[in-house]
């Protein structure tokens, strides 16, 4: 992982500070503390979670309630701290009574997050549950049907991979999911030793395709109309508003896993 350049860390911090300023939508009315995201900012890894819950909203800080606490164990399960990945949500502000997103909150919310991995560049974006996954990937495919499956992409002219996952918090009252949700975890290592898709790097021997999945409660589809600009049909193109010129690039089904 390259160290982060002191103009990305001065952007990081100039982007903190105007997510907690933020009055882009209707949630910095009802918000305690804003929840920018935290973590090493030259990570190769990267997780994005939905929204704040209770807990970030009085700290200001991602993933420190239960959740928080199922994902510090299944980082710990692959040798990895929070301080070493950089963890981010779709909203950076709790909907009240930890509501789903709604559309025009991700639309107002996602240029912050196109502009961390933008700055961060990891090399792979674990997306926690199907708001993550479906912005992330700009399709409507649900997580049951995509978790353990890492996608190659471009989000503002960056390669990586997403790999989406479960969400902790769905994990914890679903027995068969927190089984899922740990061997997909466990895969992690192996994307992150081969992930250097700019480079063309050889994909690694295919392991066993993960099992059945227990369903995910989730929205319908349509419920997040906020794709990222140029996403189109089944060509999802990510791209970051201010890196339209970026060299697009498919998304495609690996055979890693
Ligand atoms: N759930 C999320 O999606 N994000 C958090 O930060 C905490 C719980």
């Amino acid at each position: 992982m390259a160290p982060a350049t002191d103009d990305d860390l001065a952007a990081l911090a100039a982007l903190r500070a105007e997510v907690e300023a933020c009055t882009l939508c209707e949630l910095h009315a009802t918000r305690t503390r804003a929840v920018p995201g935290e973590g090493d900012p030259a990570s190769d890894l990267m997780f994005v979670g939905e929204a704040p819950g209770y807990h970030e909203d009085q700290q200001g800080r991602p993933f420190v309630g239960q959740a928080g606490k199922l994902l510090e164990q299944l980082l710990a399960s692959i040798g990895l701290t929070r301080e070493q990945v950089f963890i981010a949500n779709v909203l950076k502000s709790r909907p009240p009574n930890n509501r789903d997103p709604r559309p025009e909150e991700i639309a107002a919310c996602q240029p912050y997050l196109w502009r961390q991995i933008e700055l961060i560049k990891p090399k792979v974006i674990c997306t926690l549950g199907n708001h993550a996954t479906k912005l992330l990937t700009g399709d409507p495919a649900g997580i049951t049907r995509v978790h353990g499956r890492p996608q190659a992409t471009a989000i503002s002219g960056h390669s990586l991979y997403l790999y989406p996952i479960f969400h902790p918090a769905a994990a914890l009252y679903t027995p068969a999911m927190l089984t899922t949700l740990k061997e997909d975890f466990l895969r992690l290592p192996e994307l992150l030793a081969h992930a250097a898709p700019q480079s063309g790097a050889a994909a690694p021997p295919a392991p066993a395709e993960p099992g059945p999945s227990p369903e995910q409660p989730g929205p319908p589809a349509d419920t997040v109309t906020a794709a990222p600009a140029g996403a189109a049909g089944d060509a999802p193109e990510v791209t970051c508003p201010d890196a339209a010129d970026a060299p697009p690039a498919k998304p495609e089904q690996l055979g890693l896993f």
